[in-house]
């Protein structure tokens, strides 16, 4: 595979040249002018298991020093309504993630027919509770309750999930706020992976408030992993297919398996496929494997640079939740 690199770009490909080794990717040149150099390597999976641990024990590292100064640890408060399986799988994997990296967590469970009035209560006994941190609401919620509402609710100075209005609101501004986990755990894998992204065209495939949206504006901000130029398509985009061919970095987050194909794609493209969807497979042990928005195997064959599925932008959403919440702590702590 090609990759046409501008000089601007040339230290990730230094930084990471251990890297593409390790990934017995050896076969690389240099060739080109002052301008414009070429390498020819091929496609870097961007493994969130890797990004995600690397958070995770620096985040261990800083609650350990807490502990051996005699503060409390962070605390993360997580409230599930029902026994839906997709979401009891995420609750536990947020609650296991903060037991590793020594986070203090509580789990509240609730019934599938708490009336709305019930939960906000518990919301709001949760704003209250000094030693709580960081507050989440897993969605999706039964019918007979608002998600808005639930939303507002929370106060936002726990929000380590940043969807309330007044967090979004910051977002936008480019102010200090909580950044929601899955676009946040992208832009820590793009740092992870020294990913440049400055000019670079991003095409961000769904507006959804929890994932789209918020990609939209961090790729567009100035940050180290911003200041891309961006598309955001959805589902009365007519010109997908050419938009796409456009971008230099893909974000997929549609919740249709398999989207995003080959010929979607340019050469060289950066690919983070944000879909998790629950498709049957009788052969497998569960009855059901999961699959991104992206046809991975086709894709991969001409990208640059790809996160599975499962095991990447899953495992990043939990970092960027686990660095909400410390930041959470440390706003609480020490005002
Ligand atoms: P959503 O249903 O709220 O939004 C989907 C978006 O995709 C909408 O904006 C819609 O306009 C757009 N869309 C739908 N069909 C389209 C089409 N044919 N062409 C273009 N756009 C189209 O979904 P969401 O909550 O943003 O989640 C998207 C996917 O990401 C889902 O599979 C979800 O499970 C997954 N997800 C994964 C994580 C993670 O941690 N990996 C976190 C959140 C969501």
């Amino acid at each position: 595979m090609l990759i046409r690199v501008l000089p601007e770009d040339h230290g990730y490909f230094l930084r990471n040249i251990k890297l593409f080794h390790h990934k017995n990717l050896l076969f690389w040149d240099l060739k080109g002018s002052a301008a414009v150099f070429e390498y020819f390597c091929a496609m870097l999976v961007l493994d969130g298991k890797i990004a995600a641990a690397a958070v995770k024990e620096s985040l261990k590292t800083k609650t350990a020093a807490l502990g051996a100064n005699g503060k409390r640890k962070p605390h993360l408060a997580a409230i599930l309504v029902g026994n839906n399986g997709a979401s009891e799988t995420y609750v536990a994997s947020k609650v296991k993630n903060c037991e590793e990296t020594g986070f203090a967590s509580t789990l509240v469970r609730l019934d599938e027919n708490i009336s709305e009035t019930d939960l906000l209560q518990t919301i709001t006994r949760l704003n209250e509770d000094p030693s709580v941190d960081g507050i989440l609401v897993q969605l999706p919620l039964p019918k007979q309750i608002s998600e808005q509402k639930v939303i507002e609710t929370i106060d936002p100075t726990k929000d380590v999930d940043g969807f309330h209005p007044v967090n979004v609101g910051k977002l936008v501004q480019g102010l200090s706020t909580f950044i929601p986990a899955t676009p946040y755990g992208i832009m820590l894998m793009l740092e992870h992976f020294a990913i440049p992204t400055k000019g670079k065209h991003a095409v961000v495939i769904g507006r959804s408030n929890i994932v789209g949206r918020p990609m939209s504006i961090l790729l567009s901000s100035n940050l180290k992993q911003g200041n891309c130029t961006v598309t955001i398509c959805h589902s009365h985009t007519p010109n997908l297919k050419e938009l796409c061919l456009q971008g230099d970095i893909i974000v997929a987050a549609l919740g249709r398996p398999g989207f995003v194909t080959a010929d979607m794609v340019k050469e060289g493209a950066v690919i983070i496929d944000v879909g998790i969807t629950r498709v049957e497979d009788s052969t497998a042990k569960k009855g059901f494997r999961i699959k991104g928005d992206v046809a991975y195997d086709e894709v991969a064959q001409k990208a640059a640079a790809i996160t599975p599925v499962p095991g990447g932008v899953g495992l990043m959403t939990i970092a960027g939740l686990l660095k909400n919440t410390m930041q959470a702590y440390e706003q609480r702590v020490n005002g």
